[in-house]
């Protein structure tokens, strides 16, 4: 998937499973279409909660859950926080911070060269992006350095 899905991608998904496209499922679709970074179930709720204050945080898990079975969202683990959500879009894996948090989302060709490895010598399928990369990023590494 070489473009990110927008909103209608996500409707059209929705009603060609023969689901009910509700107010709040499109709500939380638009969030996602509209979000930059990566988002927990948490925060999504915060923000349909904006227009929509009656939509319960277990609605947006449910909605989650279907556009996830969709295929048209997936989540992440990035560190121990919740699992963020973003809609399908390039392909990429996610390096975090262990010690500042901050998450670095990376092409996915960076894991190639492993990939190739665990298939051949494991028979082992890489997910480049369920699950994040832990490390210190270069800021804090130098400030560790200083130490
Ligand atoms: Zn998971
Ligand atoms: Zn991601
Ligand atoms: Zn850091």
């Amino acid at each position: 998937m070489d473009e990110r899905l927008g909103l209608e991608d996500l409707i059209t998904a929705i009603r060609e499973s023969g689901g009910r496209v509700t107010s709040a499922k499109r709500a939380v679709a638009a969030t996602l279409a509209d979000a930059r970074d990566h988002l927990s179930a948490d925060e999504i709720t915060r923000r349909v909660q904006i227009g929509q204050p009656d939509v319960s945080p277990s609605t947006v898990y449910r909605i989650l859950e279907e556009l996830e079975s969709l295929g048209v969202v997936v989540h992440s683990h990035v560190g121990h926080a919740a699992a963020v959500y973003h809609v399908v879009g390039p392909a990429h894996g996610h390096l975090v911070c262990s010690r500042c948090g901050v998450t670095t989302e990376i092409a996915a060709r960076a894991f190639d060269g492993l990939s190739r490895d665990l298939r051949h010598h494991y028979g082992f399928e890489l997910d480049r992006h369920h699950v994040a990369l832990a490390g210190l990023c270069r800021q804090c590494r130098e400030m560790v350095k200083d130490l």
